[in-house]
């Protein structure tokens, strides 16, 4: 096909999804497309072509083909995603693009939202995919591709295409065939490219405008915050902004501790897997609040919500109230917890509340138990006394338990060796030493008895990963 951007013919890209996960066909209600049915969309770039060259019980493969119209590039089709400016001409129509993440992310709308009326659990269920793309335009080449896909979890192989010099109107941009295998939800996978194909195309100047924040975080929500490369990530996808990735940054910081430590790929691997850990604590907690008795639960600096599905399981828990500062973290709870469509009965037992610890608030007066887990290195070292006295003084539950990282333990990361921290937003990181001391003094000041517990393995020299400390009024000394 001759490149036809300068005479108004029309090109084509394309990309195939493929799954082997027996009855591979049900790959048709994931991505709300049907196997048996061609379907053809309208998109502001084009027309986009859905259909399945293979469909059975063993394999099957989706196939979306953009058409590009050039003529409706350069004039912008004015129906949001900001065309207007399309005055360009080189690789468009030819390459995997920034075009084609438009078009996948408006036919593969409902699949990228993870829902699957007929298949629910499928679409919660990482399945062995298969992407390819024969001709993607990828600015930084195969490497880039890897550093992109990498880590998270794709088998890369990224195939520089020979074409390069050939057109000179495609410039100075690169394609590779790229071929990526993992296991995924189809909605991750789809988010995955969502993102990927304007970041490795690093040509998005056309679009790009504040909604695109929320658009990068909705498709990037549980992957990209961990992601390594998220500064580079978020500034080639707002078209290196400064304002715009300032602010996506400072948004995905807010993305909790525990998403972000149990996704990094620099610090799961010795000595206990950091996912591993938050399993572990998990558990460490629920246990302590079964042994307290606890029936209403404060869960305080819930973030977004890595502790309240587990209380939720439990009826004995009556009553379940996650309070963080950070409204994005309500939100990403809300949504991680399937708000809209939890059963009215676990509804009933659920309170989310905005509101920061280091304040007094009568909304939290006379609970059970309050849990601060992996909350109190995120405060200033100076808050520390306004969150005692709000916590302990004015809340005073029965029972308190805080957790935190034992900072003697980083030796054993090798990531962290060096005296990183553990979450780039924690303030601080204690010893035992430190912790205890800290727990001691408030134990005293506000009438409760402490005793401390380690989660994880004890180190004989360096301690556990992360210490739990057990706070109970009314049994002080
Ligand atoms: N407990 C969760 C989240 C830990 S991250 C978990 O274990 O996964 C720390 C959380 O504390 C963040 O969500 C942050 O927004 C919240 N936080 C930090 N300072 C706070 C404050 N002063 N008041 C309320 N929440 C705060």
């Amino acid at each position: 096909m001759a490149p036809g951007a300068r005479t108004g013919q029309t090109a084509a890209v394309l990309l195939m999804l493929s799954t082997t996960h027996r009855p591979a066909t049900d790959l048709g209600f994931l991505l709300h497309k049907n196997p048996a049915r061609a379907q053809q969309v309208e998109v502001s770039t084009g027309t986009a072509h859905v259909f399945y060259p293979e469909a059975t019980d063993d394999r099957c493969t989706v196939v979306l083909l953009l058409e590009v119209d050039p003529i409706a590039l350069v004039r912008g089709k004015g129906d949001g995603e900001g065309f207007a400016l399309g005055q360009y001409v080189n690789d468009r129509p030819y390459a995997a693009s920034s075009l084609l993440a438009v078009a996948l992310g408006k036919v593969f709308a409902s699949a990228r939202r993870g829902v699957s009326k007929e298949r629910p659990e499928l679409a919660d269920t990482p399945l062995p995919l298969e992407v390819h793309l024969p001709a993607l335009s990828c600015r930084g080449g195969a490497e880039l591709a890897e550093r992109f896909f990498g880590p998270l979890g794709w088998r890369v192989q990224a195939t520089e295409l020979p074409l390069d010099g050939r057109f000179p109107e495609w410039g100075a941009s690169r394609h590779v065939d790229l071929r990526l295998t993992g296991t995924h939800r189809v909605a991750d996978a789809v988010n995955h490219l969502y993102v990927g194909l304007p970041v490795l195309d690093g040509a998005k100047h056309y679009w790009v405008s504040a909604d695109e924040i929320d658009k990068l975080l909705r498709a990037g929500e549980g992957w990209l915050a961990a992601h390594p490369e998220r500064e580079l990530i978020a500034a080639r996808y707002l078209a290196h902004q400064k304002r715009l990735t300032g602010t996506a940054l400072a948004r995905l910081a807010e993305v909790d501790d525990a998403e972000v430590l149990d996704d990094a790929p620099e610090v799961t691997d010795p000595p206990t897997p950091l996912a591993q850990l938050a399993q572990l604590r998990q558990g460490a907690v629920l246990a302590a609040l079964r042994s307290a008795g606890a029936h209403r639960v404060l869960d305080l600096g819930c973030g977004s919500g890595a502790l309240l599905p587990a209380l939720l399981a439990e009826p004995s828990f009556t009553e379940v109230v996650g309070v963080d500062v950070s409204a994005r973290a309500l939100e990403l709870a809300a949504r991680r917890l399937r708000l809209d469509r939890m059963p009215e009965r676990q509804r009933a037992r659920l309170i989310l509340l905005q509101g920061a610890l280091t304040y007094t608030d009568a909304r939290l007066a006379g609970y059970d138990a309050a849990v601060l887990m992996e909350v109190v290195e995120h405060l200033d070292p100076d808050r520390l006394p306004a969150l005692e006295h709000a916590v302990f003084t004015a809340a005073a539950p029965a029972t308190v338990l805080v957790t935190t990282p034992n900072v003697e333990h980083n030796v054993r990361y090798p990531a962290l060796a060096a005296g990183g921290m553990r979450h780039r937003d924690h303030r601080f990181e204690w010893t035992r030493a430190e912790f205890t001391d800290w727990a001691q003094g408030v134990a005293g000041r506000r009438g409760y008895a402490v005793r401390f517990l380690g989660i994880g393995p004890d180190d004989p020299e360096v301690g556990p990963p992360t210490q739990l400390a057990v706070f109970d009024r009314g049994v002080a000394a």
